[in-house]
Order: structure tokens, then sequence, then C-alpha cells
């Protein structure tokens, strides 16, 4: 294959990063806010071949709920404001950081899996999905 080249992985993850073609950096990667686009609009390269499957979520998660929840819940407002008030003020902004981080993560996901050259057709050497 054409994009086979080798690349820098934290090109390729930066590039997911910013919503863009691991392979090139100009095209889109998502044509909607979690769909990955089929195929790049600049390179062509098939984008749909890497599965980032539940990563993003993982380091969604990970993001949020141990850098950002437990930091939150170490202030003393929070435990002294009215629950009524602290709840909303709280967990708004959570989703929105949220939705924000989680196609970032993906982006970041797909990239590594471009630079390390894992694509769909490797699932059979994931040993949770081999057969007995
Ligand atoms: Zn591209």
């Amino acid at each position: 294959m054409p994009w086979e080249r080798s690349i820098n992985v934290r090109s390729a993850m930066l590039r997911g990063l910013r919503g863009r073609c691991p392979h090139c950096g100009t095209g889109r990667l998502f044509y909607r806010y979690l769909k990955v686009s089929p195929v790049c609009e600049a390179c062509g390269i098939d984008l749909d071949r890497y599965p980032s499957d539940d990563g993003p979520a993982y380091f969604t998660i990970l993001l949020v709920g141990h850098l950002i929840i437990i930091p939150i819940l170490l202030l003393p407002i929070v435990w002294q404001a009215p629950p009524a008030i602290i709840v909303p003020m709280v967990v708004v902004p959570l989703i929105a950081l949220t939705l924000i981080i989680l196609p970032r993560t993906k982006g970041a996901v797909i990239g590594l899996l471009y630079a390390l050259k894992v694509h769909r057709d490797d699932a059979a050497l994931h040993t949770a999905d081999r057969p007995e």
C-alpha cells in the first residue's frame, strides 16, 4: 500500500489529536462528531481500517475521571456548598469537557494505530478475540 510508509508516532498522534488525517495532516479525520471518514479527502488513505474501539473512551475516562474529578473533590467548597448548586456547577463543565476531549483522544488513538500499522485485519491477533 502506498500509505504504509513509516511515520513518527508523535506526529501521527498530534495530527489525529487535531482531527486531521494521520497520514497527510490535511484531510479531516471525522465527518461527524465521532464518525471516522472512510477515506481521507486529501490523500485517499483508508481511515476506516484503524479500529480505535474502546481506547478513546478509556483515555477520556482516565483524563477526566482521575485527573480532573479527584482534584475537584479536594476543594472544600465542593463539600460545603448546597448540592443543588454544586452538582450542576461541576457536572455540566465535566460533561462539556468530556465531549471536547473524546474526539481528540479518538483521533490520537487512530494516529497511534496508523503509526504502529495496526489494522482491523489484525483483530485475530488480539488475545481477547481469539477463539478457544
Ligand atoms: Zn490524508
